[in-house]
C-alpha cells in the first residue's frame, strides 16, 4: 500500500511499476480502494501479478511462467495492436480462464460460505445459484477497453454481477 496509484491521471485500484529496474517490480495497492470484498481484492492482486510477470519476462527476455515462448508471442501483440504495452489485450485473450480458475480455487478461503448466504448476493443469485461463469465474469474486471471485452456479449451481465456482489460484499480483507 502506498501513495494513490494513478494511470493516465486516473486513480486506479492498484498499479504495477516496472520502471525501477529489472529485478525490482513494485505493486502498489490503493489503500482507498481496499473497502471491497476479499475476492475482489484477490482479483486485483492476481491481475497485478500477471502485469508483473509480463514485465519480468520482457525485461529478462525470458519465457513467462505460463508460456516458454512468451517473448515471441508478446512481440506479435505489440505489432498487432501497434502499441508498446498491450498487456490488457494479451490478458484478455490468454489469461481470463486462468484468472477465473485461480479465483474459483481461492474463494473458499475468502469467505465463500458467507458470500453465498449474503442477502445482497442472494438477491442477485437466488437459491445459491452462483452461475458457472461467475469467476470468469470476475476475471474480466479491469480488462474493459480491450477489443475482446467489447466483443463479449455477456459483458454487461458480468459487470452487473461484479458491481452487485463482490465489489460491495461486506466481508472485507483483514
Ligand atoms: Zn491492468
Amino acid at each position: 500500500m502506498g501513495p494513490t496509484p494513478r494511470s493516465n491521471g486516473w486513480e486506479v485500484n492498484a498499479l504495477t511499476d516496472g520502471s525501477l529496474g529489472p529485478y525490482r517490480i513494485e505493486i502498489t495497492l490503493n489503500e482507498k480502494k481496499l473497502n471491497r470484498g476479499a475476492l475482489d481484492i484477490a482479483r486485483t492482486i492476481i491481475h497485478e501479478l500477471i502485469h508483473a510477470e509480463i514485465i519480468r519476462a520482457n525485461d529478462l527476455v525470458e519465457g513467462a511462467s505460463w508460456d516458454p515462448d512468451f517473448q515471441v508471442n508478446y512481440e506479435k501483440y505489440r505489432n498487432n495492436y501497434g502499441k508498446d504495452w498491450p498487456s490488457h489485450e494479451y490478458m484478455a485473450e490468454h489469461m481470463v480462464n486462468k484468472i477465473a480458475n485461480a479465483l474459483r480455487q481461492v474463494h473458499p478461503y475468502l469467505g465463500l460460505d458467507e458470500f453465498r448466504s449474503n442477502p445482497e448476493v442472494l438477491s442477485v443469485f437466488p437459491r445459491n445459484s452462483i452461475p458457472s461463469d461467475f469467476y470468469k465474469a470476475m476475471a474480466w474486471v479491469g480488462l474493459d477497453g480491450t477489443i475482446e471485452y467489447d466483443k463479449n456479449p455477456s459483458r454487461d451481465t458480468y459487470k452487473k454481477w461484479h458491481n452487485d456482489t463482490v465489489q460491495k460484499h461486506p466481508k472485507p480483507c483483514n
